[in-house]
């Protein structure tokens, strides 16, 4: 809009500036044409006179009239001269010529000399009288008075200026010829500038700039004619599969076809917009109570569950849509998009495909989310005791001898004057800001000072198992070499650590590349909550997985329900197939721990056998556990 208008703003100042500059020219040009032609007018005059009155001086001294007047037939010669009079020393008239309209007076004042005498009748404007005075030999026998025209100077200037306006003209018309293809042109790229400024590329939907315009336009709408409007924010799902499957051209394709379909789901003034990458975001005017906003966003989230004709294979994508109410819910445009953010963000974490209104709950929960991150970083970055930051140890045991075999260090967090927040809080504010990449490294420098300190007590670790977020393995090797780094720093050795991955961890991008350098390093790796994501028996063999944890929602119902024993023990005895050793999470009960050992489970870690516990207990709980059985890989 404001492009609009300062081109519209640049056109005119132009103009004005053109046209100020043609009038100063034509102007300045004409008054010099004047100037001069005035000059050159009067010199002329004056030789003219000059000449006839040397002419005339013999005849005025003798009072030769005839030879006076023969004298005088010479100013018919020039165009300039209309009539000429001769006066005597006293002033009267001596002889005239050509005076049709009596101009000349009868006689002169004899004392005004070279001062031009005042006519008989009004000249004009164009003619006047001049005077010269005749000499003879130095004596002034008599006056020269010629009546002199200037119309020639006025018609040479008309003439001047007439040119001038149609050189002007001709000059405007060829370069308008000239340059209508140039303008052209420009208009074109002046449009498709706009377009740019405005629209997006490739749905040809207005982009945010053109969208947060509409907004605020949308909302002193609502605010005039006193009717509700909706906003929506629309995330598309997993859309860098698409790009990663089938290319960015066709990713764009997707794009254009799921504009496309969102635009049939809504009212012809309702406005649609692409306002990031995989974000869509539209007002729905005049949409009538919340419900109905709920059903449009039903109606889109189907519409973009149908799968897109997409090579090489159909691609497939949802929408987490947040929604607002305006003015129910605010009237401030930027207040509107934060919330709907909020809302879109609470679908994601719901599970995504789903539409979510804004609440005082999501607002809460953001601000709780904000609250943790904000302490989470000041721990980290302190790293003193007193911001409650630590690790807990918590027991893995052979099944069959029930020995120490490991352990997992397990965050815990008490922040100063709060209470205990549980990772599972905690874990995804981390991961959802980034902050998780400070915590993994914070986790393994904590987890070898412990080990360390835990062998100056005279205990050797066999096996210290670390969790890796998923969103630490997009850090590729980096996360890789940083590990490294921080065990040759405290001489610990690769083998005593297990890195625990998730199975989606596993599939992700890059996920491949970072297992084959945690495997090359030396590091064991573990496969944690198995059986809740989706992996596959060719990525566990391929990667040499070394172990592969059974979630403990399998664990937790055992040994009763059927169908949980069933997936538990065709879990193991595929693992045993791999060649991959089985650990069971959440083992609560004996009984639990006999079918998982009667199935062949290698090694059980759950309440039955320990809490996680801090550094200290840990020793306590070594100690009267089962002292001097433990066996590490390194020693
Ligand atoms: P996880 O890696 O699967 O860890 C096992 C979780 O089960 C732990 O919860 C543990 O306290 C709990 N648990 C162990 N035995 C039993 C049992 O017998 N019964 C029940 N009901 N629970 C048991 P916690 O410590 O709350 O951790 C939750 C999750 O947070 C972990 O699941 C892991 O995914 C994540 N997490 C914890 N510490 C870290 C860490 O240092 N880094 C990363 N990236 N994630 C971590
Ligand atoms: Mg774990
Ligand atoms: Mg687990």
């Amino acid at each position: 809009m404001e492009i609009l208008a300062h081109t519209r703003y640049t056109k005119r100042l132009m103009l004005l500036t053109t046209t100020v500059a043609v009038l100063v020219t034509f102007i300045l040009l004409m008054t010099y044409q004047y100037v001069s032609g005035l000059q050159q007018l009067e010199e002329e005059l004056e030789a003219q006179a000059a000449i006839l009155g040397t002419n005339s001086a013999a005849a005025l001294a003798f009072n030769d009239q005839k030879a006076a007047y023969e004298n005088l037939t010479a100013i018919r010669k020039t165009a300039r001269i209309l009539g000429a009079a001769l006066y005597e020393t006293d002033g009267n008239l001596f002889i005239l010529i050509d005076d049709p309209e009596s101009i000349f007076p009868d006689s002169i004042n004899p004392l005004e000399l070279d001062t031009p005498p005042r006519p008989r009748v009004d000249t004009g404007l164009f003619t006047r009288l001049l005077r010269v005075e005749v000499m003879q030999a130095g004596v002034r026998v008599g006056s020269l008075v010629l009546l002199a025209t200037y119309r020639p100077l006025y018609t040479n200037l008309l003439i001047y200026a007439v040119g001038l306006v149609l050189i002007g003209l001709v000059a405007l018309i060829l370069s308008r010829r000239f340059t209508a293809r140039l303008r052209k042109k420009m208009a074109i790229t002046e449009g498709e500038l706009e377009k740019m400024a405005l629209y997006d590329r490739v749905t040809g939907l207005p982009n945010r700039r053109f969208f947060e315009y509409e907004l605020k336009k949308a909302v002193n709408r609502i605010q005039r004619e006193e009717e509700n409007a909706a906003l929506l924010m629309i995330d598309v799902d997993d859309f860098k599969k698409v790009n990663d499957l089938c290319g960015h051209a066709t990713g764009d394709d997707v794009l254009q076809m799921i504009a496309n379909r969102l635009k049939q789901t809504i009212r012809a003034d309702d406005v649609l917009a692409r306002i990031g990458g995989d974000e869509f975001a539209a007002i729905l005017f005049r949409p009538g109570d919340p419900e109905n906003v709920n059903a449009i966003a039903g109606k889109m989230i189907e519409v973009i569950s149908r799968p897109f004709p997409t090579e090489p294979i159909p691609s497939h994508v949802g929408l987490s849509i947040g929604m607002t109410m305006m003015p129910n819910d605010s009237d401030d445009p930027t207040t509107l998009l934060r919330w709907s953010d909020m809302a879109m963000y609470e679908a994601k974490s719901q599970g995504k495909n789903r539409a979510q209104f804004f609440s005082a709950e999501i607002n809460r929960k953001i601000r709780s989310d904000l609250q943790i991150e904000a302490g989470l970083r000041e721990a980290i970055r302190t790293d003193a005791p007193e911001t409650g930051l630590y690790l807990a140890y918590q027991p893995q045991v052979c099944a069959r001898t029930r020995q120490i075999v490991g352990f997992e260090a397990l965050m815990r967090w008490i922040p100063p004057g709060g209470e205990f927040v549980s990772p599972a809080e905690f874990i995804p504010v981390a991961e959802k800001s980034g902050l998780i990449v400070d915590i993994g490294a914070w986790v393994i420098r904590r987890a070898c000072q412990d080990i360390a300190a835990l062998r100056q007590q005279g205990i050797n670790i066999p096996k210290m198992a670390i969790n890796v977020s998923p969103r630490e393995m997009t850090r590729g090797n980096a996360l890789v070499e940083n590990a490294c780094k921080t065990l040759l720093h405290f001489g610990e050795c690769a083998q005593r650590i297990e890195f625990e991955i998730t199975e989606n961890a596993l599939m992700a991008e890059n996920g491949a590349d970072v297992l084959t350098a945690f495997r090359n390093a030396g590091f064991t790796l573990a496969i944690d909550d198995f059986g809740t994501g989706y992996s596959s028996l060719g990525y566990l063999r391929r990667f040499q997985v070394g172990a592969l944890k059974i979630d403990q929602q399998f664990v937790h119902r055992l040994p009763d329900n059927s169908e949980d024993a069933a997936i538990v023990s065709a879990v193991i005895q595929m693992a045993k197939a791999l060649g991959i050793t089985v650990v069971a999470e959440g083992v609560e009960t004996e009984a639990q721990a006999e079918f998982l050992t009667a199935h062949g489970c290698d090694i059980l870690q759950g309440y039955l056998i320990s809490r996680p516990l801090p550094l200290a207990e840990l020793v306590t709980f070594i100690h009267n556990h089962a002292p001097g059985t433990m066996e590490s890989p390194c020693d």
